[in-house]
């Protein structure tokens, strides 16, 4: 009977690490991606997170805009 579980077999197998948050490799704690394709991979989405972003606050906006003419418009023109 042991006493160690799986999981510390793998810890000591593989040491300590954690894992790319793009393609989910194992690779070493003090990188944040495991591979210049991984790099460019992360950096396109955060473009494109960051043109969605903009995206919707221009939304959002364009709805304030239309809500306050409603709001301020619509009694004069109806009185
Ligand atoms: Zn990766």
């Amino acid at each position: 009977m042991s006493n160690s579980s799986w999981k510390d077999q793998i810890q000591k197998k593989w040491g300590p690490h954690k894992h790319c948050p793009i393609c989910g490799k194992a690779m070493a704690p003090d990188k944040r991606l495991c591979s210049q394709a991984c790099n460019d991979n992360y950096i396109s989405q955060e473009k494109k997170q960051k043109k969605k972003g903009r995206r919707n606050t221009i939304m959002m906006i364009g709805c304030l805009a239309a809500m306050i003419l409603i709001m301020f418009v619509l009694p004069f023109a109806s009185g």
